[in-house]
């Protein structure tokens, strides 16, 4: 199954122009199984949508995309915005009551820009692979996103080898804020995924696998 793990919709994030109608038909044709709609502190629920999308074939998840102390994380499983989840440690503690899953969307975004103005997650200039992973959000999320649309390409190489180093789980996804980028990147599973659940589950297990359409061969 291949899954972009990483989507807003003009429904939950207002700098995104990607219609609900737009995402179904362009994660089709894309070759997508699913969709994990990750909105900016918002998630959103409608049964009649997911029923349409999967009539025609879509799965949806619905996630959200937390901006927190330790930088964007990705999470399946909550309920919904709570108050203090801005604090990655109360995001954390939040997941474990819920059996949710915590993903370090492009943790290493802007990190090797040039220019005076740092402002990236580390606050450093060309971390070496051990100082990127001994930053405290690697203690609190599950899995690593190494194949992230909106990042630059030694950006995603760079969080692929601070995952290796600390032996997490990592995953793909598009960030797409519109149709054309849809599925560009996405996380491959071999195994089929029929609930929320199962994805929690494959995603911390490891048994995903990031592709780039732009740079690998996907699977
Ligand atoms: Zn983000
Ligand atoms: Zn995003």
């Amino acid at each position: 199954m291949r899954l972009d793990l990483h989507v807003h919709t003009v429904r939950g994030s207002s700098d995104s122009a990607l219609t609900l109608e737009e995402l179904v038909l362009q994660a089709r044709r894309a070759g997508l199984d699913g969709v994990g709609i990750t909105e900016h502190n918002t998630l959103w629920h409608d049964p009649t949508w997911d029923a349409y999308a999967a009539q025609q074939g879509l799965l949806i998840f619905h996630g959200i995309e937390v901006s927190t102390d330790c930088g964007h994380i990705l999470a399946y499983g909550i309920e919904g915005y709570l108050a203090g989840i801005h604090k990655a440690a109360v995001l954390r503690e939040v997941a474990d009551r819920c059996g949710a899953v915590l993903i370090a969307a492009h943790p290493f975004r802007r990190a090797f820009e040039k220019g005076p103005h740092v402002h990236n997650l580390l606050k450093l200039h060309h971390p070496t692979v051990a100082e990127a992973a001994a930053h405290p959000v690697f203690r609190l999320v599950d899995a690593i996103e190494v194949a992230n649309g909106g990042t630059a390409e030694e950006e995603n190489a760079f969080a692929l080898e601070v995952a290796r180093y600390l032996g997490l789980p990592v995953t793909g996804g598009s960030d797409s804020h519109s149709a054309n980028s849809l599925g560009h990147q996405a996380t491959v599973f071999d195994e089929p995924l029929r609930s929320l659940r199962d994805l929690i589950a494959a995603i911390k297990g490891g048994r995903g696998r990031p592709v780039d359409r732009l740079l690998l061969a996907g699977g």
